[in-house]
């Protein structure tokens, strides 16, 4: 975790590919480049538009509008189908290449990412990121586009500002960088809706009190946002400050193996949900260990009959991926929110903090070493002759 000083001197940087679907299918066909086409649902199913290229923007054509709109707008326009999981592996390619710069790497969604590249001083953010889309676009042969600043909104903030302000035909390869200590001054003059958590109904309430751009909501006083939209207010008045200090949350720590079961009746004893909590421990063990990972907290899910749900969860000294060592902490969060004989609709365990296990021979004692070696024999087994045929003793 860094130090909160080490917060307010970050260099984030935050890269969306332009067009993305189209771009992928333009790589696949060369007869789409320069034409104006969309990826997305057939108009007569109602279908909505997930992409369009860059030609068919210039006649208006946007994201989320139904098909049919945009042949309207369009009568020649090409459609499409999508091809997601085409996609997804361009994507994953997409991010490796991020995952070779550095580890602070948070993906939020198939083609956008965020990268912390505060630690890579020895080379100049600018440089970075004209290397980074050089690599993607003669590579991968995908435009994409980047802002960088001090934190993450003010950086994809710059990322549309660069988009929108490209000239010409084709993908704006934009590339927008907002000096340290001018994340306000490059808000001021944009508009309000711009900012994280102003939708359509907060910017007709700001409309209505005068407030157009993020410089506007920065000159009312912070006490007066939070009386009209509270702590939501609050937010925005920081935001429209260029202050954001949120980190970048990489896929280990919001990665969780789980597994839950219904059953088909409420559940009132115990040896029911303690075998259904063994099992679930051994699959979520087995998973990680699988892919050789293994994580500090442990969390209990537990639905009541009347559908209330609630989660318990606690976080372990070391990290781990041993099957008896979840269930026992599974059983114990049971214990403290389950009164005897309450019934039970739905249980859970899951384990997250997600990293790569630590494994130094002074961290196991004997025992411990030869049982996951044990483990990992077991699980290789099952993997090749299927889950049923082996199962270890139950040990305690
Ligand atoms: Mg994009």
């Amino acid at each position: 975790m860094r130090h909160i000083m080490d917060l307010m001197n970050r260099t984030i940087l935050h890269l969306d590919l332009d067009a993305f679907f189209c771009s992928v299918e333009e790589t696949r066909n060369n007869d789409l480049r320069g034409k104006p086409f969309a990826v997305g649902g057939k108009p007569d199913e109602r279908g909505v538009v997930a992409s369009c290229s860059y030609a068919a923007r210039k006649f208006g054509v946007r994201s989320a509008m139904p098909m049919s709109r945009a042949l309207r707008l369009v009568p020649n326009l090409l459609i499409v189908p999508g091809r997601h999981k085409l996609y997804s592996e361009v994507s994953k390619q997409v991010m490796a290449r991020l995952h070779n710069l550095t580890d602070l790497v948070e993906q939020i969604s198939i083609d956008e990412a965020f990268l912390d590249i505060s630690d890579l001083r020895d080379k100049n953010p600018e440089r970075i990121a004209r290397e980074l889309q050089a690599d993607i676009r003669d590579e991968l042969h995908l435009p994409s586009s980047i802002g960088i600043a001090s934190n993450k909104l003010v950086a994809k903030i710059a990322t549309e500002v660069g988009k929108k302000a490209a000239k010409g035909n084709g993908p704006p390869f934009g590339l927008t960088i907002v000096p340290a200590g001018e994340e306000a001054a490059f808000l001021v003059p944009l508009p309000a809706d711009m900012l994280w958590g102003v939708g359509p109904k907060t910017f007709a309430r700001l409309t209505e009190l005068g407030i157009h751009t993020i410089g506007d909501i920065a000159r009312w006083p912070e006490n007066e946002m939070t009386r009209l939209f509270g702590e939501n207010g609050r937010d925005l008045w920081r935001h429209a400050q260029g202050i954001d200090n949120r980190p970048i949350v990489t896929e280990s720590e919001t990665k969780s193996v789980s597994q839950e079961t219904t059953f088909n009746v409420d559940i009132r004893d115990d040896k029911t949900l303690e075998k259904t909590l063994r099992e679930q421990s051994k699959e979520v063990g087995r998973q990680l260990r699988k892919n050789d990972l293994a994580g500090k907290t442990v969390k209990l899910k537990i639905r009541w009959p009347d559908f209330t749900t609630l989660s318990r969860q606690t976080t372990l000294p070391t990290s781990t991926d041993n099957d008896d060592e979840i269930y026992r902490t599974a059983i114990k969060l049971m214990k403290t929110v389950r009164k005897p004989n309450q019934a039970v609709r739905l249980i859970g365990v899951g384990v997250s903090r997600i990293g790569t296990p630590v494994r130094q021979l002074s961290l196991w004692d004997a025992g411990s070493e030869k049982s996951r070696k044990l483990q990992e024999v077991v699980d290789q087994l099952q993997e090749k002759y299927g889950r049923d045929v082996i199962h270890k003793g139950d040990s305690n």
